[in-house]
């Protein structure tokens, strides 16, 4: 399997190479030149195995240079059963006769981040192993909440790396940065950057791209790499759900082996419904892919009329992980579907880096309603989705997974369209007590983040993960805020050079 840029078709890299670099020196993403196939027997066989069965025979058709031991080391160790709160390890919910919740959150940080940010510290020690020996890997996150923990998570103590976390200083939920500020391990360093997502963001992807500092670098022996979205060896993990997901539908009669399944997934970066894409595209009979939006609706748009603009108010909301306007995964769909025409992809980005806005051709627009619903949903209708599923079925969702919820719903309304769907759901609720608590009741009488955990169990009953309860009283060990200016000497502050 070759990987190539999808803003140079001249490059060709192995996935190994792919994962080590994160990102291609021409600021392009990294993409399998053909996505690998599965059919119905296959399928079949997959709904016979277990989650890291099935993650193994998904992996091993993209990550060609990785040894079969290679795999099942990766695959053994970020799936252990003692860090997931079910054995299925992506355990489907059945709401109703139609529709099914895919829990994403069951790992360690209690956020969907974990799927791929479990596997992304193997797959990444492989394959510098292979690409580049005597060279500490450095990591660079930019996080809208759920990502920066669990890639902290990840990486903590892992030999030969080290993690630095830059989180926008109000983008996140209280529960999210105390997750953060108290992350032990030795290797690990967590800084708040004035400002929002993007600008978070784009500070990252700045300093991954600037050769002096490049060079400072190689002088140290250490080479940046990216657990951000954008690092193939956090998609593909990805895609695994999506397969494992239709086995167990089928496993479950909710649907016939070879009919149609929706899936629904509340988007920001791109990344998660990309994955699902692929899944589809491999051969998994998926039917529509319903992208669902908060109030930051950029991706509603651009999916209706083929107009990606991102000159547009920011909104905080309720779902902070899905604050985004620059969804960085799309440039890789984009790509696919210019039937993989680097230069115009790179033009499309230029314009959007340069005016913040591009509008894709008449042929690809109809491609994507074709394979796309797109929907949001406000802070209004996240809250009153809240309540009406719990009360409805006793079900505790997240506000995240809550805007999916609202958005499939009116989709249904709209099309009448009965396909058996997977709702993705992404957080745990108690991630977000507060907002999740307002749903349920009108007057609240707790005032802090834990109050709020235990007065949101005692109306629900849901469980609280017992990782989210220990933060309770624990000191913040990183307290810095940075401006977004000075962001590249407090990554050489934090390393020491
Ligand atoms: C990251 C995240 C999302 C968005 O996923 P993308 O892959 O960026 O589209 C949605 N919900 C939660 C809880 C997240 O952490």
């Amino acid at each position: 399997m070759v990987y190539t840029s999808t803003r140079d078709s001249s490059v060709r890299v192995s996935a190994s190479e792919a994962i080590a670099k994160g990102i291609s020196a021409d600021g392009g993403l990294f993409v399998p030149m053909t996505i690998p196939t599965i059919n119905l027997v296959d399928i079949e066989r997959l709904a016979r195995l277990d989650y890291i069965g099935r993650a193994k025979e998904i992996l091993r058709l993209y990550l060609t240079d990785f040894t079969e031991d290679e795999l099942s080391m990766c695959v053994e160790g970020a799936y252990k059963a003692e860090k997931f709160s079910s054995p299925a390890i992506a355990p489907l919910y059945k709401l109703n006769d139609s529709a099914s919740i895919l829990e994403l959150w069951r790992g360690p940080t209690c956020a969907f981040k974990d799927m791929a940010l479990q596997l992304l510290p193997y797959l990444l020690t492989v394959s510098a192993g292979k690409t580049r020996k005597d060279t500490k890997i450095v990591i660079l996150v930019a996080t809208s909440g759920d990502t920066g923990k669990a890639a902290l998570e990840g990486f903590r103590d892992v030999p030969n790396t080290e993690i630095l976390v830059f989180y926008p200083v109000d983008g996140v939920s209280p529960m999210q940065k105390l997750q953060m500020t108290t992350q032990e391990g030795a290797n690990v360093s967590v800084c708040a950057i004035e400002g929002n997502f993007d600008d978070t963001q784009s500070g990252v992807k700045a300093i991954f791209t600037n050769r002096e500092i490049e060079e400072k670098f190689k002088e140290h022996h250490l080479a940046f790499s990216s657990a951000n979205s954008i690092n193939w060896g956090r998609l593909v993990p990805q895609i695994v759900y999506y397969v494992s997901a239709y086995c167990d539908m089928v496993k479950s009669e909710a649907l016939k082996l070879g009919d149609p399944m929706n899936v629904v997934v509340p988007t920001g970066n791109f990344g998660n419904i990309l994955a699902a894409y692929y899944a589809k595209q491999m051969g998994v009979p998926i039917g529509k892919l319903i992208c669902a939006s908060n109030a930051n609706n950029v991706l509603t748009d651009f999916l209706t009329n083929g107009t990606y603009d991102k000159n547009r108010p920011f909104y905080c909301t309720t779902s902070p992980s899905m604050d985004i306007l620059i969804s960085s995964n799309l440039e890789r769909l984009l790509f696919l579907l210019s039937g993989q025409d680097a230069e115009q992809t790179k033009k499309w980005m230029t314009e959007l880096s340069e005016t913040g806005k591009y509008t894709v051709g008449e042929k690809m627009q109809k491609e994507l309603r074709q394979l796309f619903a797109a929907g949001y949903c406000d802070d209004e209708n996240t809250k009153r989705t809240i309540r009406k599923i719990f009360d409805e079925y006793h079900y505790l969702c997240d506000t995240h997974t809550a805007v999916a919820l609202n958005v499939y719903a009116a989709y249904k309304t709209k099309t009448g369209d009965e396909t058996p769907t997977v709702i993705a759901s992404t957080a745990n609720p108690y991630k977000f007590s507060a907002s999740v608590l307002k749903a349920l009741e009108d007057n609240i009488r707790s005032k802090d983040e834990f109050s709020m955990v235990e007065e949101l169990h005692e109306l629900s009953g849901a469980p609280v993960p017992p990782q989210l309860a220990a933060l309770k009283g624990k000191t913040p060990r990183f307290t810095k805020v940075a401006k977004k200016e000075d962001m590249a000497s407090v990554v050489f502050e934090m390393l020491g050079i």
